[in-house]
């Protein structure tokens, strides 16, 4: 499997970003990045999504346009959708998410729910925007993790803003427990439930007191929380090609959300041996008579825990391995932790290997 890995929820001009297609992608090529895709709010930008080249003509990246929709006019806001792969301008269904999910899908691309568990933070006024309508069916996953959103909870007051603003990382912690809660309902109910990994990057600057500051600069964000995903094949430079085999893992869960800043995720792998098959992160398999063997390899040791949605931590313990018996069905994903400026931070959050009757 080729390991790629991408930054899949950012903002330009064309909403409230502050850099424009062509210059996030020379930023997500000086950070390592193989892919981004670019989700300006309620607008869909067309002609803009190809391959961009590193100054040194060495390294490539896809960029891809997706876009964050939601109803505009909804007191309070909330439900945040991201729209992958779509081939038009959908924000004009934002009143019925349903009726989106169908466009979405209708348009050959597939959603996730954005920030679905959020926080208020008064102090800047923001509202929390998660989702609430969540009688909608037909999504491909959730944002578990997105890095903005976890950062507004962190702002009580003033002096906590300021102190964070300079010293995120001692702030960021990892998914909301609530937004892991949600999604091991989802999957403990027998939904298929991918999840990525955002930055909600913006790059703006904000003002508090005396104090002027571009909080949180792409260039950050990127090397932050990332979306790492596992292709058949290596990009090729045939654009139609590598993007449709980028969606496809997005929208399958082919890999996992890495917090790249403490240590790289890169060559995390988590699998399972059923009936001498192999099943990656994002596949289903019947679970033999016998059980299934789950292993997984991490770049370093850490805190590992193997959940199995609805019953909870199956195996849990500090290593770079993980080789468990599973005798159950049911959604088995891994969670990974390590110490980061003075304490346990989340670092691999992999998507569900999904053991079926
Ligand atoms: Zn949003
Ligand atoms: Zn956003």
């Amino acid at each position: 499997m080729i390991e790629v890995v991408g930054n899949v929820h950012m903002h330009t001009p064309y909403s409230d970003g502050a850099l424009y297609h062509a210059d996030l992608a020379q930023v997500a090529l000086e950070a390592g990045l193989d892919f981004i895709c670019v989700t300006d709010h309620n607008v869909y930008v067309q002609g803009v999504e190809r391959y961009h080249g590193s100054a040194d003509g060495r390294r490539s990246l896809l960029l891809l346009v997706s876009e964050e929709i939601h109803d505009q006019i909804r007191e309070p806001q909330k439900n945040h959708m991201l729209a992958f792969g779509i081939d038009r301008e959908l924000s004009t269904l934002a009143q019925d998410p349903q009726r989106l999910l169908e466009a979405v899908r209708a348009s050959g691309g597939f959603a996730f729910l954005a920030h679905p568990y959020e926080e208020a933070a008064p102090v800047i006024g923001e509202d929390d925007l998660g989702w609430v309508d969540w009688q909608v069916s037909g999504y491909a996953g959730i944002e578990l993790w997105n890095y903005m959103s976890e950062f507004k909870s962190l702002l009580h007051n003033l002096p906590g803003m300021l102190f964070y603003a300079f010293k995120p990382e001692r702030g960021i912690r990892g998914p909301f427990p609530q937004t892991l809660a949600l999604w091991d309902g989802l999957l403990a109910r027998g939904q298929r439930a991918a999840v990525l990994g955002g930055s909600d990057a913006h790059g703006q600057t904000y003002s508090a007191g005396p104090v002027r500051r571009v909080v949180f600069p792409y260039a950050y964000l990127f090397r932050a929380v990332n979306t790492h995903l596992l292709l058949e094949q290596p990009l090729s430079a045939d654009f139609a090609r590598d993007r449709a085999a980028v969606l496809d893992a997005l929208r399958l869960g082919r890999g996992w959300v890495g917090y790249d800043l403490p240590a790289p995720t890169r060559y995390f792998r988590l699998w399972a041996e059923a009936d001498g098959r192999t099943l990656q992160m994002g596949e289903a398999g019947r679970l033999p008579k016998g059980g299934a063997q789950i292993l997984a390899s991490l770049p370093l040791s850490a805190h590992v825990k193997l959940v199995r949605a609805g019953e909870g931590v199956v195996w849990e313990g500090t290593s770079d391995r993980v080789d468990y018996r599973a005798t159950l069905r049911g959604a088995y994903r891994l969670e990974a932790w390590r110490r980061f400026r003075g304490r346990e931070r989340g670092w691999i959050f992999s998507n569900p290997i999904y053991l079926t009757e």
